[in-house]
């Protein structure tokens, strides 16, 4: 793990559960055309990690207490942010995301191709 000198928890729009497109790495090829969803978010690193997206291999240590077999795990890495867009559910593209204000006070991401809310 790099070390993070200062924990500063940056404004990521995106959150768990989007549909994202990953843009750039070896993944991308096979995601071409398609999304996948988030898994996690650190806003720290400001980094996601991608449902079946730049897997990486993890050697693990056994830990019979808990019941961790050792060996190498294949799981997802994670992608900075800027590597991945987020899919509009309205108009199926990859996009930027802009925000508004409502009339209650309350922040939605908006569709920066669209102009509709990304949020349910
Ligand atoms: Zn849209």
């Amino acid at each position: 793990m790099k070390r993070v000198a200062e924990k500063i928890r940056q404004n990521i729009s995106l959150r768990k559960g989007d549909m994202v497109r990953v843009m750039r790495g070896k993944d991308r090829e096979e995601f071409h055309n398609k999304s996948a969803r988030v898994l996690s978010v650190d806003a720290v690193t400001m980094k996601v990690t991608v449902e079946h997206a730049h897997m990486i291999k993890r050697h693990t240590r056994p830990n019979p207490s808990k019941n961790i077999k050792g060996g190498i795990v294949e799981r997802e890495g994670p992608i900075h942010i800027s590597n991945v867009m987020l899919v509009c559910p309205a108009c199926n593209k990859p996009t930027r995301i802009g925000h508004n204000r409502l009339a209650d006070g309350s922040r939605v991401r908006i569709c920066r191709r669209c102009g509709l809310s990304v949020d349910k």
